[in-house]
């Protein structure tokens, strides 16, 4: 198994070579050559599997070049139950939906589950070949919090994560600044989002500064990542269809939060290798440009500047880095055709792909919707009403849109991204409810925390980078 660039550059790759890129050579992303395909009896043999070693199986036919010993042990100690005290629960609200809980790691988001993996497939990477890496990210909660969980600690990996000061909630902020280990370094920015990833770029796009510091990336563009996500959806699947006689061909539909394409495009790779699924449903916040480009085919990216700010943060995203994966698909794979696209975006700033939209469905499965504050709250009540359950604003942006797409017989299984604790504010506008914390997050929300404040500048932070960074 090989990865090859989106745009047709650079050599093939492996999947540890993939790992520790960012971008391919050429500014494409890797994918892999040729999916695997699932056969319907090795689906039904996984049926018996724990999560582990389910996320062996599947990631064992992308991380062809690990050991599968290796490999094995790594999925063990990345869902530890210390670390997902239960691994993706499935939980029926009513109206034919199921929730598929991938909230239960330290971060209480989604993003823990590819993450956490990722921490041990860079360690190993790293020990293999006697090296260190110093991540430099920029977060505006989730992503860095969940790097940093699973970074905490290891010895070959630095973290320095730029957010922005006094613009997280005392939530996400806890959640990363209370972390004590000398490896994670936490950086306040006197500025917003988009100027810390502007310095993290100007840092990364200075080829000698990266490679004389060994800086490296844990985005969302990281193939690792895209793979680690594969393995729910195959595990949601297999728990939705316990106890179906002949589950064998047995459809499903998923409705996927979405910001950046990354928790969807692992669906889209699922039902690509085999897994039955019906529809994969996208559910956007305002920042609507992907519903706009699956309903319409005409994809219009907006600035930053018109991101935007809601009440479901984390899909505030008006880019989103990881539909070129997507794109590759839907021009049969052809790097000039995507090349082509790119071209046409630069020039005019947006590509009409209207041609193809009907492929959209019919092909790819895909449909999907628009959710607003009004949409959210509304939900969140709707489902403690009806449940008892409260659900985080992402996920109610999921429930909202998903409800439209319901059909007889077809399972609705909508992702849960985050837990409600961590959007409090939120869930007391809807409900009136105060979302109770056990006494680990109240225990968080008050230990002490450690950051530096820096200001808005690159001298500064090449100069922190410089002594601190691992050699
Ligand atoms: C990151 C995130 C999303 C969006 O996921 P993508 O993979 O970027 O599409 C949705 N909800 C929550 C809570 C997140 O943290």
């Amino acid at each position: 198994m090989h990865y090859i660039s989106t745009r047709g550059g650079g050599e093939p790759m492996t999947y540890t070579e993939t790992l520790l890129e960012g971008l391919a050579a050429d500014g494409g992303l890797a994918v892999p050559a040729l999916l695997p395909r699932v056969e319907a009896e090795t689906l039904e043999s996984w049926r018996a599997l724990d999560y582990a070693a389910l996320a062996t199986e599947v990631l064992g036919l992308f991380a062809t070049d690990i050991p599968r010993d290796d490999l094995a042990r790594m999925c063990r100690a990345a869902y530890a139950p210390e670390t997902f005290p239960v691994a993706v629960p499935l939980r029926p609200i009513g109206g034919g939906i199921t929730l598929v809980g991938l909230s239960e790691g330290p971060t209480l988001a989604f993003k823990d589950m590819a993450m956490q993996f990722l921490g041990q497939a860079l360690e190993y990477a790293l020990e293999k070949q006697d090296g260190v890496l110093n991540i430099v990210g920029a977060t505006s909660g989730d992503t860095g919090s969940a790097a940093e969980h699973a970074l905490r600690g290891k010895e070959r990996v630095s973290v320095f994560m730029l957010s922005p000061q006094g613009r997280m909630s005392p939530f996400q902020r806890a959640q990363m600044y209370s972390l004590q280990d000398g490896n994670v370094h936490n950086l306040a920015v006197d500025g917003v989002f988009d100027d810390c990833q502007n310095l993290v770029k100007a840092l990364a796009g200075d080829l000698a500064f990266k490679r004389a510091h060994r800086l490296g990336a844990v985005n969302s563009i990281n193939l690792a990542r895209i793979t680690a996500q594969v393995v729910y959806y195959f595990w949601a699947w297999l728990r939705a269809t316990d106890g179906i006689d002949d589950a064998a061909g047995f459809e499903v539909s998923f409705t996927v939060p979405s910001g950046n394409f990354g928790n969807i495009l692992s669906g889209h790779y699922a039902r690509r290798m085999g897994l039955p699924i019906r529809r994969l449903v996208l559910a956007a916040n305002e920042n609507n440009v992907l519903d706009e480009f699956f309903r319409t085919g005409l994809y219009r990216p907006r600035a930053a500047a018109q991101t935007l700010a809601t009440s479901s943060p984390s899909m505030d995203i008006s880019k989103a880095s990881n539909l070129e994966r997507f794109i590759h698909d839907l021009v049969d794979q052809d790097p000039v055709r995507l090349r082509d696209a790119w071209a046409e975006l630069d020039a005019q700033g947006h590509v009409d792909f209207s041609e193809q939209q009907s492929r959209f469905t019919e092909e790819f499965g895909i449909v999907s919707g628009t959710s607003t504050h009004a949409d959210r709250l509304a939900t969140i009540r709707a489902v403690h009403e009806g449940s008892g359950e409260i659900i985080d604003p992402h996920t109610a942006d999921g429930v909202k849109v998903a409800r439209g797409f319901v059909e007889p017989g077809v399972p609705m299984l909508v992702l849960e991204t985050a837990k409600p604790q961590k959007f409090a504010e939120t869930i007391r506008e809807a409900i009136g409810i105060d979302v109770e914390l056990g006494p680990e997050l109240r225990a968080l929300l008050d230990a002490p925390q450690h950051v530096t404040e820096i200001p808005n500048d690159e001298r500064t932070l090449r100069d922190f980078v410089q002594e601190h960074a691992l050699r």
